[in-house]
């Protein structure tokens, strides 16, 4: 199952390893620095130079796999790629790897019209605007995507959009020109055929961004979390995404190879704090000892080799059964990664905190925003309740068969 890598996966990984080394990591204090300078919400010039370089070393949506304009891997291929960009939090977004406009681009390439790709697609894969996904609502548990209550009705030519929604991953970057918006359009219509996705422009009039949210305090510039209001925001029919009540099918497509991505990142945060944690166990002596002679820490590293190797193997027979089965077939390694790689990887970045004692709190060190990075999972994409319901359903359905047959 887990094959070598190819030859032409390998050496896109020696030419990412070496842009990382060259240009990512060397920027990232400096990216956060100008990040929190005004206009925290722009792209800032270092970031857009940084994005042409990868461009022209063809490191340039490395996800994508649709057509020309992709690098044409499979979600095997890519999980290596993934990991080595997932190091360093800055990198999807100069790769043009980033969530949530790789789910969005996703979608738009599987149900999007030619009119939609052309004015949305296309500027999202050469990078000249974000985009948004608006699902998530204060009133409501969105858990539960069946709750969500933004209103889509049809006006003629027109459809109107009405509701709150926050949690909106990029809405506060300046570049943000589309907002993929869940709502309903029929409440009367069976459970799962009441919503819908709309494509709705970001300078609509009645389109709100109200504020930003932080994680942990972090508020994640350029793109951030917005709360955003929809009052009354009236689109062109044409807007719509797939057709009316078909908001779960779209939600299904997305979110599978989206949830993938986020472990395959996760991996190489991981391993990066195993590398920090082990570092400054080497460099640092408390008590007459290094850290690193120390027996707990040992077994602190020790652990999260294990740890780390497991949630690795996960990831890769997701992607893997992805490849080979397909998205739909592959739901249960997919919600089996989901829970089990964020839960891990952040288990690992907060004992690598651990051994770098105060400086690990610290914005000095990349652990922190890390740490935070890796909570936001276990709730993001469907909290690991969530997913381990729909595991035991299988499993359980899986039982109850076997006992039929068994009485049989
Ligand atoms: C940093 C960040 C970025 C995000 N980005 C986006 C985005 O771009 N677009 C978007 O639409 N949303 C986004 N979200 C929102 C995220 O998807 C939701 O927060 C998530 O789906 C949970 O919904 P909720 O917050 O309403 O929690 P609720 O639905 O209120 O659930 C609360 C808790 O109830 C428990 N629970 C729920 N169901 C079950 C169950 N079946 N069994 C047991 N316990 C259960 C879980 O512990 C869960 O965490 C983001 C969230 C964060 C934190």
């Amino acid at each position: 199952m887990f094959a070598e890598i190819d030859p032409r996966t390998a050496a896109l990984k020696d030419r990412l390893t070496a842009f990382m080394a060259a240009h990512v990591y060397p920027n990232e204090k400096a990216l956060l620095d100008e990040s929190r300078q005004d206009g925290r919400w722009r792209h800032t010039s270092l970031l857009r130079e940084l994005q042409a370089k990868a461009r022209e070393q063809g490191l340039w949506n490395l996800f994508y796999n649709h057509g020309p304009e992709g690098q044409g891997l499979s979600n095997y291929q890519y999980t290596h790629l993934c990991e080595v960009l997932g190091r360093s939090l800055a990198a999807p977004e100069i790769f043009n790897c980033n969530a949530p406009d790789v789910g969005n681009m996703e979608i738009l390439s599987i149900y999007g019209t030619d009119a939609q790709k052309e004015r949305w697609l296309t500027p999202l894969l050469n990078g000249d605007i974000r985009s948004c996904f608006a699902m998530t609502e204060p009133a409501v548990a969105s858990s539960d995507a069946t709750n969500i209550e933004t209103r889509i009705e049809r006006d003629g030519d027109h459809y109107v959009v009405t509701g709150r929604k926050w949690w909106t991953t990029g809405a506060m970057a300046e570049a943000c020109k589309v907002a993929i918006v869940m709502g309903k359009n029929d409440p009367d219509a069976p459970r799962h055929q009441q919503q819908s996705m709309i494509l709705v422009p970001m300078d609509t009039p009645g389109v709100r961004v109200e504020r930003p949210l932080s994680v942990y305090g972090f508020q994640h510039p350029p793109l951030g979390h917005a709360e955003v209001v929809f009052d009354g925001a009236r689109v062109p029919a044409e807007n719509m995404l797939l057709g009316e009540g078909r908001g779960f099918e779209i939600a299904q497509g997305r979110l599978g190879p989206g949830r993938i991505h986020h472990c395959m990142r996760f991996i190489g945060l991981a391993e990066r704090a195993i590398e920090a944690m082990c570092a400054r166990a080497l460099s640092r002596t408390a008590f007459g000892s290094r850290l690193s002679d120390m027996g707990g820490v040992r077994q602190v590293i020790g652990q999260c080799r294990t740890e780390l190797e497991a949630a690795r193997l996960m990831t890769l027979k997701a992607a893997w059964a992805m490849d080979a089965h397909g998205n739909k077939a592959a739901k249960d390694e997919i919600a089996m990664a989901k829970i089990y790689v964020p839960t891990i990887t952040g288990q690992i970045i907060d004992r690598a905190i651990q051994v770098h004692g105060g400086g690990g709190l610290s914005e000095d060190f990349f652990l922190a925003m890390a740490f935070a990075e890796t909570r936001f999972l276990r709730i993001g994409d469907g909290p690991d309740e969530v997913h381990r319901e729909a595991l035991a359903r299988v499993e359980l359905k899986r039982a109850q068969s076997r006992t039929e047959e068994t009485v049989q």
